[in-house]
């Protein structure tokens, strides 16, 4: 399969798993990510292999595209992405590590997924392991103190296994990032923490899989990719609407949502 035809694999799912709950706008957004590191960049021949590369998703609330990724790349078993938020189900609305194979932390306290990540890349460090780490990030998370302190301590201890992954799509809970606590010039901010930095469109496969190719971008510094993203990319009515933040999508949308994904006319 190309990683445009799994991307679109996954979205379906995704927008199939929201029947229950919110954030599939936040899913969505984070999608082309997902599949550029998962089945391109990332060294990940199973769940539990000592040498894999380690993923993050700090924004945990996405937690939809992380499970339908993982169900793509066999670590799950896709039947039981319809058991999504169902009550005992382990795929919950945010990830819990020891439930679900693949997930490595639980995370959704929005602001320590980097901190956490800065943790696991010194102990890596520390026992000569060569593992590479990618944290996913929201924008409106970046407004966290937590998240400054730890690009802090990253670039301080050169922890160039990390790459940090911005999913800049503008929105958060309530409303544009850029209206609430902008957080803008990020690359310069970055950069002046001692990081290094490339920018991107969150949704073009091919620039992602050759920036994530080029990581680390400087031995010795933290990576850092700013995704400028969309979200609810892949269906119109959601995209760059911040109801779809919350909003479950309705029985009688599904079928004319998959079909727009899939590219047929709805
Ligand atoms: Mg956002």
């Amino acid at each position: 399969m190309t990683l445009d035809s799994i991307a679109r694999e996954i979205r379906k799912d995704v927008v199939r798993m929201h029947r229950r709950g919110s954030n599939v706008g936040s899913a969505m957004s984070a999608v082309d990510i997902l599949t550029a590191l998962y089945f391109d960049r990332m060294h990940l021949p199973s769940p539990d292999d000592p040498a894999r590369d380690r993923f993050i998703l700090s924004k945990g609330h996405a937690a939809a595209a992380l499970y339908a990724t993982l169900a793509q790349k066999g670590f799950i078993d896709r039947s039981t992405l319809t058991q999504f938020l169902a009550d005992g189900s382990p795929l919950m609305g945010h990830p819990c590590a020891g439930l679900v194979p693949g997930v490595e932390l639980s995370t959704g306290s929005l602001g320590h997924g980097l901190a956490l990540t800065v943790g696991m890349a010194l102990a890596a460090a520390h026992d000569d392991e060569t593992h590479r780490f990618f944290v996913l990030m929201g924008d409106g998370e970046l407004q966290e103190g937590t998240v400054w302190e730890a690009a802090i301590q990253a670039a301080r201890l050169g922890l160039d296994s990390i790459t940090a992954v911005i999913d800049a799509n503008d929105l958060q809970g309530y409303g544009r990032v850029g209206e609430i606590q902008p957080v803008e010039t990020l690359a310069r901010r970055f950069d002046a923490f001692g990081w290094a930095t490339a920018e991107v469109d969150g949704h073009d496969l091919t620039q992602l899989s050759e920036t994530f190719a080029r990581t680390p971008f400087e031995p010795g510094k933290p990576s850092v990719l700013i995704a400028r993203t969309v979200l609810g990319k892949g269906v119109a009515e959601m995209e760059d609407r911040l109801g779809w933040h919350y909003f479950s999508v309705p029985e009688d949308k599904v079928d004319a949502f998959v079909s727009e994904i899939d590219g047929e006319t709805p």
